[in-house]
Formats: structure tokens, C-alpha cells, sequence
């Protein structure tokens, strides 16, 4: 059996029964890793040597321990936008090779002293953009389900390392729905906690009135786990909030589940392939038996989500993105002048999806165009905001799935255009911040995974694992 492949409250039993050390967790991720990667490519670097030096280090102290902190000996993958110290960050893009991240990323500051191992930094699409893997410069990460398709993305790797069992649990980002995309498609729970919960200070910059870190695992307590270790204040990042993070336990009392959950009449208009929609139809009835209530709710604006979200998100990132000039960070390419220099150095290090919103963002954010489009989008992500803030009167959470489609095969997009509408569903919480996880609800052809999605208003992610922890209870994943 691989030790990876249990959850992080199994593998404590097991080390305080000192039945097993951490070593053999580390080693046994490490041989999983050694013998998948070839297939999955979920990741960039493996941290073998220090992960094994980690666990030498955690063994002794396993010693005189009686109970253990949160994440002690527990190997896990992050994505390779997040900076720890001493490794490469690439964003999975050439423009950042030879950069070495000069600190830990508070998230990872966390992980450690909860007592994680770091098992390596994870595959993703370039700068997280992207839904599919497939736009690293690493080549594409595979579905450990079934490697034809796409496990989701941008952070396909944390996703895949998870469900491949190559590490316990992992972090990825959201934007757009980068965490909750992938984890569906690989059947695994992802959760993007409300904006300013989570410390961005080490995430490289996306869309940063959009970005959030969050973790990828197995099981609700699992997820539960990562999340109290790496949410709450961070004086390093001006966005983030001063409240108190809720306890394990408050997280995943299950008792009192007697919610009303909202289902958004944009269901009607979307596009939705039949397998998908069978699938969440089961969950709606699954808590209808379960006595919770279910009802229409009106999202008026939520239909222009997607577009607002590209409007929004390529006006930030060329703004962000226009820090690598060849002059700090990673690759240059040298030339005769310093703006060839820039030139060469930006048009031979970004990949063809982050040139086309770099060019858009810029167009969206220039003179004569900034009020017509960005400024106009502003506006529709509010009045998106509002009538969930009207919706959330009546309901305690909303319910949808996670994309309106199946994994897509690999290498069967050429539109980028049709991979943006696979957000329709992730980006409103992103444009509202609010906290949303993603549950798998069971196999569809292929024997691919998929899954649906709760939202709560900001700051409730106690509703969003109490009902998470029902539904694992009461229903299960539908993965064996
Ligand atoms: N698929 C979305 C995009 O391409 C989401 C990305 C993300 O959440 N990082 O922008």
C-alpha cells in the first residue's frame, strides 16, 4: 500500500503507534513520485535530498512526542508560483529559469512549522493561466485517472501530485478557479478560501485583486488541515484580514447541517454536457433527501462572469507581468540596445497565452479604451457581487458545478477562447471573494472524476467544511 495514499489522521495513528517513521512516508512519496513522473509530469522539482534530511530531523523529535502539530512528517507539494527559499519559482515559464526565490513564502513558513515536509514545487500552466496543464513550458501534467486527458488546471500538477498519491496534500492558487478546476477533474477537494484569508506575501503576482492560495487533498479533514495552518493575518500582505481562523474541530462539526442551499437560474442558460449535469442532479437529490433545503435563486449577472474576469485579469497581469524585463528575474536575452534587449529577452521568454493577455490587458487599460472596457468591467463585478449579497439573504450557500464540461483531451483545445468559458462557474467567486471548495461526486467516462462546487459568503468557510464533512459522510466521493 502506498503511505500517500492514506489520510494525514492515518498516517499520525501510525507514527504515534510507531508502527511506521516519517522517513517511510518521505520515501515512499518519493519512490511513487520516481515511478509516475515519467507519465504524469505533475512536477518541476523534487526536493529529495532535503525532504529526506526533513524527515531524519523529524524522526528524532518524533521521539518524545506524544500528540502531533497539524502537519508533522507530512510531505507536500507546492505550486511553482509559490516561493521557497533556495529553489527555483518558474511559473512554469522559461522568463523565470535561473531564478532562485530569495524567501519563504508565508504559506510555506506555515507548512513548516506545523511540521510538513516539502516534497517538491508542482507543474502548472504558465503564470496560471490556463485551465487545462497544457500551457507549461514543462510540457502538459496528465490525468493520474486516465493520462489521454487533461487533470485540469492552472495548477494541474498539485492536483494530479495529490490524486497520483506522489504527496499527501498540496497548494495550488486560484484566480479563476485554478484550485477547484483541477481538483474536480482529478477527484480530489480543492478549496480557495475568501479573499484576504490566506497570505499572498511569496505568490507570484497574477491578478492580484483575484489571487488566492489554497489547499488540494484527499479528504474534508485533510483540506481542514492545510487551511487553519495557513490562513490568518499576515502583516506582509496589505490585503490581508485581522479575524480570528475557526479551529479544526469548529470546522468540521457536522451536526447542525440544516442549510438552504441556492441553486442560480444561470443553470438554465448554460451549456452543460448531459454527463455533468446527470451527475450534479444526484447531489442536488442527495441533499434534498438529507433534509436540507433547496432553492431558485436569481444571479442576474453571473452570465458575464467570464468575460469580466478576462477584462479584469489580463488589465492586472500586464500590469504585474511587466517586471520581467530581463533585468531582475531568471532569463535574458542580450542585445544590442536595452530595449532590444527587453524585446528579445519578453518575446523569446513568454509563451503565446501570456503574450495574448499581456497585449489584451494593455489594449483593455489603455488611453480611450480604459473607461469603455476595465472601468465598465469593474462596475459588472460588483453588481455580480451584489446579487449574490441579495441571494445570500435567503440562502446560507450556493451550489453549482465546477466546470459545465469533462476533462478535455489532451491536446484537443487549439481555441483559447472555449478554454475561458470551462471559468464560467469558478470565477464568480473570485470576482466577488468569496470562499468556495470543490467535492468530487463520482466517475463519468473514462473513468474520469468530477465535481461540484458550494459557495458561502466571505469569511464562512466554517459552512463550506461543515457541509463539505456531511456530504463526505453521508454520500462519499464515488471514486472506488
Ligand atoms: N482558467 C483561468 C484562467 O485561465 C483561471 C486561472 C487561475 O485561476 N489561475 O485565467
Amino acid at each position: 500500500m502506498e503511505l500517500s495514499s492514506l489520510s494525514i489522521g492515518e498516517l499520525h495513528e501510525k507514527l504515534l503507534r510507531r508502527e511506521i517513521r516519517v522517513k517511510d512516508i518521505v520515501e515512499d512519496s518519493l519512490k511513487s513520485i520516481e515511478k509516475k513522473e515519467d507519465q504524469i509530469n505533475a512536477f518541476i522539482e523534487v526536493f529529495r535530498d532535503e525532504a529526506l534530511e526533513r524527515a531524519r530531523e523529524l524522526d528524532i523529535i518524533l521521539e518524545e512526542k506524544k500528540n502531533l502539530p497539524l502537519l508533522f512528517g507530512i510531505p507536500i507539494a507546492i505550486k511553482d508560483n509559490i516561493n521557497v527559499k533556495g529553489h527555483s519559482t518558474t511559473c512554469a515559464s522559461r522568463i523565470l529559469l535561473g531564478y532562485k526565490s530569495l524567501y519563504h513564502a508565508t504559506v510555506v513558513e506555515r507548512l513548516l512549522n506545523e511540521g510538513a515536509v516539502i516534497i517538491g514545487k508542482t507543474n502548472m500552466d504558465e503564470f496560471a493561466m490556463g485551465a487545462t496543464g497544457e500551457y507549461s513550458y514543462f510540457g502538459p501534467t496528465r490525468n493520474p485517472h486516465n493520462p489521454e486527458f487533461s487533470p485540469g488546471g492552472s495548477s494541474s500538477g498539485s492536483a494530479a501530485a495529490v490524486a497520483a498519491f506522489e504527496a499527501v496534500a498540496s497548494l495550488g492558487s486560484d484566480t479563476g478557479g485554478s484550485i477547484r478546476l483541477p481538483a474536480a477533474y482529478c477527484g480530489v477537494v480543492g478549496l480557495k478560501p475568501t479573499y484576504g484569508r490566506v497570505s499572498r506575501y511569496g505568490l507570484v503576482a497574477f491578478a492580484s485583486s483575484l489571487d488566492q492560495i489554497g489547499p488540494i487533498a484527499k479528504s474534508v479533514e485533510d483540506t481542514a488541515r492545510l487551511f487553519v495552518t495557513i490562513a490568518g493575518y499576515d502583516p506582509m500582505d496589505s490585503t490581508s484580514m485581522n479575524l480570528e481562523v475557526p479551529t479544526i474541530e469548529e470546522l468540521l462539526s457536522s451536526e447542525d447541517v440544516k442549510f438552504t442551499l441556492g441553486i442560480p437560474d444561470v443553470l438554465d442558460e448554460a451549456n452543460i454536457e448531459e454527463s455533468v449535469g446527470k451527475k450534479f442532479d444526484e447531489v442536488l437529490r442527495f441533499f434534498e433527501r438529507e433534509g436540507l433545503k433547496l432553492k431558485r435563486i436569481s444571479l442576474p449577472h453571473i452570465k458575464y462572469s467570464v468575460e469580466v474576469y478576462h477584462l479584469i485579469v489580463t488589465s492586472e497581469a500586464s500590469s504585474n507581468l511587466a517586471r520581467y524585463d530581463g533585468v531582475r528575474y531568471g532569463f535574458r536575452e542580450d542585445a544590442d540596445t536595452l530595449e532590444n534587449m527587453y524585446i528579445k529577452t519578453r518575446s523569446q521568454g513568454f509563451g503565446p497565452e501570456v503574450k495574448r493577455r499581456i497585449m489584451l490587458g494593455t489594449f483593455a487599460l489603455s488611453h480611450g479604451y480604459y473607461d469603455a472596457y476595465y472601468l465598465r468591467a469593474l462596475k459588472v463585478r460588483r453588481l455580480i457581487k451584489n446579487d449574490f449579497l441579495e441571494a445570500f439573504k435567503d440562502v446560507d450557500l450556493v451550489i453549482l458545478p465546477v466546470a459545465p464540461s469533462p476533462p478535455p483531451r489532451i491536446g484537443e483545445t487549439t481555441d483559447p477562447v472555449s478554454l475561458y468559458f470551462l471559468d464560467i462557474f469558478t470565477s464568480p467567486a473570485n470576482l466577488t471573494g468569496f470562499p468556495a471548495i470543490s467535492l468530487p461526486s463520482g466517475r463519468m467516462e473514462f473513468n474520469l472524476p468530477t465535481g461540484f462546487q458550494l459557495i458561502a459568503p466571505s469569511f464562512r468557510e466554517d459552512l463550506l467544511f461543515k457541509i463539505a464533512s456531511f456530504y463526505e459522510k453521508g454520500h462519499g466521493f464515488g471514486l472506488h
